[in-house]
């Protein structure tokens, strides 16, 4: 393959295999995901993401995307790879209370850079993520109920579509572009930047709560009738949590089945103390981390793993949390299940995430999303695949059918792949592909087939 054309036209350097870069920068954060591209571009500027579009688009050759490999759900076995990560442009103009953010940039340089002037970004449960592909699968922040999914703090975009053109995009001037990006993932062209809104956080009452496994079917039946008494604006998750016997993973929780109820909060301490007493009452914690704390500090809530791992996920959307849900929850990853899933949890949605608004983003109609992910370490990770698929399966008598696209996990048949998106948004979706796709460049991951805009 001549890449000596594209290796004129772009600033960033281009690798093939066995080149001395190209490892590092194929490697996933996932490390279940070994991508193994023709080439490589480790793009500086949107005019090296156009150039390299176009050239793909020339040749016929698929394009894949990565600026952390934390949403690695497929290999990239094929064709081009953008890496993003050299896309670190990041300022926050605290008059407008806005952040311009390159395609490379992490939360962490967000929460840190917004800090400065008491402002936060709406952050999901780990700040390791890009916030560009978080953002394009809607984005569900830790602050959920209070604000809605991240993608409804979007001002802008800007994005080469298929064709590699550079379109700047305004949220609200009513293209099927700006519709597509807000919850379409990377459907439509490749984000080189994006404005979002920066609100005024500065500390949360929020944290964890640990509790022993034995106490998992007493702890979900009252979490199901307690989040039933929240108001909107109080964000809350409860998972079944298995931790390996891993020597950085403190006393209590290394090697052992335990419950970890997650909160997060705007109100002040007292009502927040108020509110999350009735699952304190319910048994001594062996850990209660939840208080005031910098809203930077928001990994403390989830603890999801900060280095990459192997890993296998998938989820869905649960429409109510009756008894006879959490009996089938607690039949694949109770205190009596041979379960090798690290963790199964349940983030309670609605509030500012429920509601209609043109976006296309899935999951507004949910109670619940469902999520189970394992990772792949001896002697148990053979059995983590099929244990996500029968925990999502299992789950489905419940579901609104529906996944968040962020945590679906590997996307298996057609019906499977339609799954994140309500069906008439996935079919408006499909024509937005048509139109700023049409040569089916994006195709790997969450890529939706083509239908015939006319
Ligand atoms: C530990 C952990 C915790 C998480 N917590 C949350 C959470 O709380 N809330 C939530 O919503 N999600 C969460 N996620 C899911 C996460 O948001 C997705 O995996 C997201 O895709 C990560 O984006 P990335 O750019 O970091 O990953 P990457 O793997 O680099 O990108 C994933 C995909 O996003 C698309 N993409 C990325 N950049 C671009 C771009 N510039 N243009 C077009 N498409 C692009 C591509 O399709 C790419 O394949 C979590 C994931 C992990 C591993």
């Amino acid at each position: 393959m001549d890449i000596s054309t594209l290796a004129d036209s772009v600033q960033g350097p281009v690798l093939r295999p066995g080149d001395e870069q190209y490892a590092e920068e194929v490697a996933a954060f996932n490390l279940a995901r070994q991508h193994t591209p023709d080439v490589v571009v480790v793009a500086r500027s949107a005019e090296d993401v156009s150039a390299a579009v176009r050239w793909a688009g020339e040749r016929g050759l698929p394009v894949g995307v990565q600026a952390t490999g934390h949403g690695a759900v497929v290999p990239i076995t094929e064709g081009l790879l953008i890496n993003t990560r050299g896309l670190d442009e990041l300022t926050v103009d605290p008059e407008r209370r806005t952040a311009r953010v390159g395609a490379g940039v992490k939360w962490r340089r967000v929460l840190d850079a917004a800090a400065e002037h008491g402002l936060a970004g709406l952050c999901g449960s780990t700040s390791d993520v890009g916030v560009v592909g978080y953002t394009l699968g809607g984005g569900l922040p830790v602050l959920g109920r209070s604000y809605g999914f991240s993608s409804d703090h979007v001002r802008s975009f800007d994005v080469v579509t298929g064709d590699g053109r550079l379109h700047h995009v305004e949220t609200g001037d009513g293209s099927e572009l700006d519709w597509a990006l807000r919850g379409g993932k990377g459907n439509v062209g490749v984000v080189t930047a994006m404005e979002i809104d920066l609100l005024e956080i500065e500390t949360i009452y929020g944290g964890g709560i640990f509790w022993p496994g034995a106490l998992a079917p007493t702890l979900l039946t009252v979490f199901a009738e307690w989040v039933e008494t929240l108001p909107e604006d109080f964000s809350a998750s409860i998972g079944l949590l298995r931790l390996p016997p891993l020597p950085d993973i403190p006393e209590p929780l290394r090697g052992q089945f335990t419950v970890h109820l997650r909160v997060a909060y705007i109100g002040d301490d007292a009502e927040g103390d108020r509110l999350v007493a009735p699952m304190r009452e319910v048994a001594p914690p062996l850990i209660d981390m939840v208080g005031r704390m910098p809203y930077t500090a928001l990994d403390r809530i989830h603890m999801d793993p900060d280095h990459p791992v192997p890993y296998e996920e998938g989820g869905i959307l649960l429409r109510e949390l009756g008894p006879d849900t959490i009996e089938a929850i607690l039949d694949q990853a109770g205190p009596d299940a041979e379960c090798p899933l690290l963790l199964v949890e349940l983030r309670l949605m609605g509030g500012a995430l429920a509601g209609d608004r043109a976006d296309a983003v899935g999951g507004r109609d949910a109670a619940y999303a469902l999520f189970a992910v394992g990772a792949l370490m001896p002697p148990i990770a053979d059995a983590v695949l099929p244990a996500v698929r029968r925990v999502v399966a299992g789950m489905a008598p419940w579901s609104t059918g529906g996944s968040l696209v962020n945590f679906h996990g590997i996307p298996g048949d057609d019906a499977d792949r339609a799954r994140p998106w309500p069906a008439p948004t996935f079919e408006r979706l499909q024509r937005a592909k048509a139109t700023y796709d049409p040569a089916n460049l994006l195709r790997f991951g969450h890529a939706v087939p083509a239908l015939d805009p006319a």
